[in-house]
């Protein structure tokens, strides 16, 4: 068996979509064509959005197309634990700051700066405050609640010159390149939730390294993710997969495909007599 391992890390939040199957198909022939190890992850940290019936969704599409991925599964929502202990490595350094401001005071913030910031997959980048321990000290009293934000200042200055020497390895068919990280574009990024105490970033990284993930392929629209999962990587000191952005599946419109869009849906395809076939043959696959 080869050292390549990869997985498919889907989160229950609806049904999977004609762009979840290729996504899934082009981990699964990765792994098949090298030998290597294919592994399902359940990313459910959200406890309001995912839920147990689109997990079992999830599995019976998955095992519809003819994936197989070893068991038992990586269910995020059981690992609270391992992501808060990674959150405390970040704590102990100083690297991160609470963060009590409200969604709404964010948004006004960022209406009244003079430009408008980037955008980056979770809204547009932010940078907040730190308190001083008195102020934060009121707030806890008063049991105001906090997310932790990672302060990209603390980080650099923690990395010294390795932090602007960092990248990551993008593969595609054709090429391996070296890809310059730039983090900063997240401004100070939430490293974990007010809700649920992390979030996709820390609980992704953290699992892929504990799980020896050698390959990270994934939608490309998760690729500024990558830039900020890099330094996290080297924050915590954990191994850096090699990633593969694929392209994304749209519509006749060129419009992306969504969870609500019913008719796009496996399950839908399936039931109206579409086979795996079918499938691999619409998406270009062999
Ligand atoms: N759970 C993420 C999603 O469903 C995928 C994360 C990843 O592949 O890194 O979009």
């Amino acid at each position: 068996m080869s050292a390549f391992v990869t997985r498919f890390a889907p989160s229950p939040t609806g049904s999977l979509h004609l762009g979840h199957g290729f996504s899934a198909l082009v981990c699964f022939d990765a792994a098949r064509a090298t030998g290597g190890r294919f592994l399902l992850r359940i990313e459910d940290i959200d406890l309001v959005r995912c839920k147990p019936e689109y997990e079992a969704a999830i599995v019976e599409d998955l095992a519809w197309l003819g994936l197989k991925w070893e068991e038992p599964v990586r269910r995020q929502s059981e690992h609270f634990d391992d992501y808060e202990k990674a959150l405390e490595t970040l704590r102990a350094q100083h690297l991160v700051y609470r963060c009590f401001k409200t969604r709404r005071e964010i948004a006004d913030e960022i209406a009244r700066a003079p430009h408008e910031p980037p955008q980056v997959s979770e809204g547009p980048a932010y940078v907040g405050e730190m308190l001083s321990d008195m102020e934060e000290r009121t707030l806890l009293a008063e049991g105001a609640s906090f997310a932790w934000r990672l302060s990209m200042e603390r980080a650099r200055d923690y990395l010294g010159a390795k932090f602007d020497d960092l990248s990551f390895t993008e593969e595609t068919a054709d090429e391996t390149r070296a890809i310059k990280a730039t983090p900063e574009i997240f401004g100070d990024p939430v490293i974990a939730r007010k809700d649920n105490g992390t979030s996709y970033h820390l609980a992704s990284v953290y699992d892929d390294a504990l799980q020896g993930v050698t390959h990270v392929i994934r939608g490309e629209d998760l690729a500024p993710a990558a830039h900020l999962h890099r330094l996290l990587q080297a924050l915590l000191d954990l191994a850096a997969p090699i990633y593969r952005h694929h392209r994304l599946i749209t519509d006749e419109h060129g419009k992306r495909f969504a969870k609500r869009d019913k008719a796009a849906t496996l399950k839908t395809m399936r039931e109206a007599g579409a086979t795996p076939a079918d499938l691999r043959a619409r998406l270009g696959l062999p």
